[in-house]
Order: structure tokens, then C-alpha cells, then sequence
């Protein structure tokens, strides 16, 4: 006879070890202290037994979202950017240090956002902490309260509060970073190759296209990797766009460097050749680029060079993104898609014939271990039970206006999509993302 647990989930189909396969799964006090087969005699003060259709995943973690607050709560907030990313299968975000105000560049910029975030966070939080000039010589005052590592922009941020390194404070912030043991997390396009292929404005996207070459991406990321070659700091590439620099990511890692390299459902999901000139909400740099490109990208993804995907959530104003006449120059550059992610991959993955499996494995599992949450991303005993009902064949059509996220703009506004979030556990208690409910949400630290 086996104890009672708080929670048992009957699943035929499991996510478990990399693979899926029929499971019983028992939960005590938040964690997963039981895992047997479908029939296993288990019991609970709660069961629940899944549909056929629906398969139990490890609740996603997405260490790349911009919630904006304070200071630019009318774009996002933790309460809306955590009720979507809920709706959406996930259980963990890790906030960006901007576009909020102040950013998260010092200890009590990190402190303010932490007390804001403890009412509002329905889901668990982290936070990035901001490698900018000021901040560099300090960094460890935001290390030592638990900042899971270092963002910076190579080229201007969009923001003027947060400043972008130059090549010698790169290697300044890897210096430092380095005696730290802790990483950075890397904004690469090139300010050189920018300048010099300004985008005059107008609606067109390609012009837009051409204003972010794939060279701006790969000399600032053989900036990066002749530092980590220097200094021995583990540094990750964000939101990688063009797959021109795949070859030289993968021979920095062949040489032995600690560089990690994540891309976004927009680049995997969009090409270049579909966005219509002035479709504003498409705008995100760097920019989304061709089919050709986009298979690339998938494939830097199956052959283990791209290690992660997560959204680069990065909502602004109705006003901000789609006023100006469809001006790409003009319009603010970040795509929100945090409620999105698992059906948008899931769908583009199946129609390549990837299975449900891999896409966990680059939401779930790998992003949990890049910050070192070993205790998320799996369903393992030991594991903390966020867990996600998803129902892979069932279809929907995104609806902007009917996500959570404050602003109901996003690219993928009108999408067919297959897959869907039935259910989300944090800790073993469902997540209720109705608007007086408690938020059960921990606040994380490195
Ligand atoms: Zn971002």
C-alpha cells in the first residue's frame, strides 16, 4: 500500500527523463514525490486523471521576459505578465532589468522590484540583473541578493536609462562576471555595422530588414566569444536572429568556451517574406528574417547549437507599437508572445515532424538548467511540481484581445495554432488566473 499524497495526477502520457510514457505522479508539500506507472495504486486528497488527448509537462521557464515595472507598468505589470504567462504553461519567468524604471542596475532598484513583484507574481519570478557602464565595479552587490546574472547591450537599447557597453566594458563586465561565477547575457548586434546601415524610415520591412544585417549579429558575437576565450566567463547569446553566425557559435563551443545561445518563437515561427510592409507588430530587433534563415535556425536547434527558446516577451502601448503610420523607424521593437509560446513552437515543430518532446526539452528543461533551477523544467521526484496539462492536438486561433497580457497586440494576433493549456499547477495547487485571486507565485533567487 502506498502513503497518501496531496496530489496524485493519473497521466497516460508523461514528459518524463526526455520521453514521453504513461505515469502516475504524486505530490506532498509542492514537490513530486512519486513517480510510477499509469496504474500504479496510488491516492490522494486530490486526483485527477488526464484525458486521452492530454499529455503532463513540466511547467515551461522562460528566462527572457520584459515586465516593465515599475516605471512602464502601462506596457505590462507582474500581475498581467504572470496571469499570461499562467494561461500559457508557464511557471517561471526571469525578468529582464529593463525597460522598468529605474532599471535593475543596483541593489535597491532589485529590492523595489522584488517587494512589488511578492503581491502581484502568479507564477514564480526571477530576476537579470543590468551590466551597464555605471553598474560595472558593483556587480556583486546584486550578485550576492541573488540575481540569476548579467544583461547587456552591445548596441543601443531602445531605453536611454540603460546604456549599452562598449567593447573594452565588455571585457570589463566578462572580467568581472568571471571572478563572480555568475553569467552574461548578451543583447549582440554591433553598433559599427548599425551606423552604417541606418534605416531611413518608412513602412517598408524589408528596409527595416536591411537596417539589422546578419554581420551586425556576428561581429558583436565574435566580440563576445574572443571574450569568453579571454576571460573564461560563461556568457549567452540572446534572442539570436540570423543563423549566418550558427558556425562560429558552434566552434567556440567545440573549442571547449561556456556560451549558450537561445532564439524565440518569432524567428522560428515568422519569415521575413510573410510580414507586410507597415505590420508594425512583427517589429523586433534583431528583426525576424527569411524562410531560408528561419530553417537554419531549426536546424541550430536539432543539431544542439541553439540550446534554448524562450519568448523575449517585450510588450509596450497600443500607441508605441502601432501608431506612426506603420513606421518601422518609429514604432517600438519587441513582440509580445508569453502566453503563446508552447502552441506557437509545438505547432511549427510538428509541421517539421519534431516531436512534443524536443520542444520541452528547449522551453522546459535546458532554460531551468541555464539559470541553474534544477528543481524546474522536469518531472523528477525532488522536482518542484509545476506541471502543465496540454492538449497537443487541439486547435484555437489566437485573438489578441483575448490573451492576458495588458496590451492585446502580438504578432501572432490571428494565428492557427494546434495545442492548448489546459491546466497549470504551481506547487501542486492549480493557478487560478481570475483577477481577485491569491497570487501563489515564489520570488527566486540565483
Ligand atoms: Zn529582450
Amino acid at each position: 500500500m502506498l502513503p497518501s499524497f496531496d496530489l496524485v495526477i493519473v497521466a497516460p502520457s508523461a514528459h518524463i527523463d526526455g520521453r514521453s510514457t504513461g505515469a502516475t505522479v504524486g505530490v506532498t508539500d509542492g514537490r513530486i514525490v512519486f513517480i510510477g506507472d499509469v496504474d500504479a495504486a496510488a491516492t490522494g486528497t486530490t486526483e485527477v486523471r488526464l484525458a486521452a488527448d492530454e499529455v503532463l509537462l513540466p511547467g515551461l521557464v522562460d528566462t527572457h521576459v520584459h515586465v516593465n515595472e515599475p516605471g512602464r507598468t502601462e506596457w505590462e505589470g507582474f500581475a498581467s505578465a504572470t496571469r499570461a504567462a499562467a494561461a500559457g504553461g508557464v511557471t517561471t519567468i526571469i525578468d529582464m532589468p529593463l525597460n522598468s524604471i529605474p532599471a535593475t542596475v543596483d541593489p535597491a532598484a532589485l529590492q523595489l522590484k522584488r517587494g512589488i513583484a511578492a503581491g502581484k507574481a502568479m507564477v514564480n519570478v526571477g530576476f537579470w540583473g543590468g551590466a551597464v557602464p555605471s553598474s560595472l565595479g558593483y556587480l556583486g552587490a546584486m550578485h550576492d541578493r541573488g540575481v540569476f546574472g548579467f544583461k547587456a547591450f552591445l548596441a543601443p537599447s531602445g531605453v536611454d536609462e540603460f546604456e549599452h557597453l562598449d567593447t573594452e566594458q565588455l571585457n570589463l563586465a566578462l572580467d568581472e562576471i568571471a571572478a563572480l561565477d555568475s553569467m552574461l547575457i548578451v543583447h549582440a548586434e554591433d553598433p559599427t555595422v548599425l551606423d552604417a546601415h541606418v534605416n531611413a524610415g518608412g513602412r517598408g520591412y524589408r528596409e527595416f530588414v536591411a537596417s539589422r544585417p546578419p554581420e551586425a549579429e556576428l561581429t558583436a558575437i565574435e566580440h563576445v566569444i574572443a571574450g569568453v576565450r579571454r576571460t573564461g566567463a560563461r556568457a549567452h547569446i540572446l534572442h539570436l536572429s540570423s543563423a549566418a553566425a550558427l558556425p562560429a557559435i558552434a566552434a567556440a563551443r567545440a573549442e571547449g568556451l561556456p556560451i549558450t545561445v537561445e532564439t524565440c518563437p518569432h524567428y522560428l515561427c515568422f519569415t521575413a517574406e510573410q510580414i507586410a510592409d507597415g505590420a508594425t507588430q512583427f517589429k523586433c530587433c534583431p528583426p525576424i528574417r527569411d524562410g531560408a534563415n528561419r530553417d537554419l535556425l531549426w536546424q541550430g536547434l536539432l543539431d544542439g547549437v541553439i540550446d534554448i527558446i524562450v519568448s523575449d516577451h517585450s510588450p509596450s502601448t497600443r500607441e508605441l507599437k502601432l501608431s506612426h503610420d506603420g513606421d518601422f523607424a518609429l514604432a517600438w521593437g519587441g513582440i509580445a508572445g508569453l502566453q503563446l509560446g508552447l502552441p506557437a513552437i509545438h505547432t511549427e515543430a510538428r509541421r517539421r515532424g519534431i516531436h512534443l518532446d524536443r520542444v520541452v526539452e528547449w522551453m522546459s528543461t535546458r532554460p531551468a538548467d541555464l539559470v541553474g533551477l534544477e528543481r524546474k523544467g522536469r518531472i523528477a521526484v525532488g522536482a518542484d511540481a509545476d506541471l502543465v496539462v496540454f492538449a497537443p492536438d487541439d486547435a484555437f486561433t489566437v485573438h489578441a484581445d483575448e490573451l492576458q497580457h495588458r496590451n492585446h497586440i502580438t504578432a501572432f494576433d490571428g494565428s492557427s495554432l494546434t495545442g492548448v493549456v489546459r491546466r497549470t499547477w504551481l506547487a501542486g495547487s492549480v493557478v487560478d488566473i481570475a483577477a481577485d485571486a491569491l497570487p501563489g507565485g515564489t520570488l527566486l533567487s540565483r
